[in-house]
């Protein structure tokens, strides 16, 4: 166990790019040259996410926990729902976000030998599309899943892919359904988490 000794923020910095005849929105860099104390990232689901905008077939907390489930089965790294006895780590929330065209932002906190102390995942309450389920035909809406999935990615040290069909794309259409971690999402994760 390390002592934290500062408590650096660091912000996302993000961009917006608008794709003819789909909505893109961003989601957000962050800061990847740090590293998790151990390899269970606690998690913890706050009441502030149930302000996003949203369609009824998205649970937000049941959700993300699926989303996550996504890169536990290919690495070494877990995420565990464990609202109380550790004191999460990771903190899903909403947020009202400076830009209206960002989906969700992800930033962490680091310890002063650089791994990370806790991060947060903050959805945008005032994003300017509805949040739905693809798969079960929310097509006019953006992926709540893939927004779930490429944040946690983002806490887990991934920069932004310029690999076509990556989860870690800068940015996600209207109706695109996530189905899967592409093949170059789970070798970079297993780069990164050996198991
Ligand atoms: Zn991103």
């Amino acid at each position: 166990m390390t002592t934290k000794t500062t408590n650096t923020l660091l912000l996302s910095i993000m961009a917006v790019v608008t794709i003819s005849l789909t909505t893109s929105v961003a989601y957000a860099d962050h800061d990847t040259s740090h590293y998790w104390i151990d390899e269970d990232v606690e998690y913890k689901c706050l009441s502030g996410i149930n302000s996003i905008s949203k369609t009824s077939n998205v649970s937000p907390c049941s959700d993300f926990s699926t989303a996550t489930n996504f890169w536990d089965d290919v690495s070494s790294q877990t995420w565990d729902l464990d609202p109380s006895s550790h004191g999460s780590r990771v903190n899903i929330t909403g947020a009202s976000l400076a830009d209206d065209d960002w989906a969700a932002v992800a930033y962490t906190e680091k310890n002063g030998d650089d791994t990370i102390e806790s991060g947060y995942i903050q959805f945008n309450t005032t994003f300017s599309e509805t949040f739905g389920d693809v798969t079960a035909g929310d097509t006019t809406e953006v992926d709540f899943e893939y927004v779930a999935v490429h944040e946690a990615g983002h806490l887990l040290r991934f920069t932004h892919s310029t690999t076509s069909g990556s989860v870690m794309e800068e940015t996600v259409s209207v109706g695109d359904d996530f189905t899967g971690l592409h093949s170059h999402d789970i070798s970079e994760l297993q780069g990164k988490y050996p198991s």
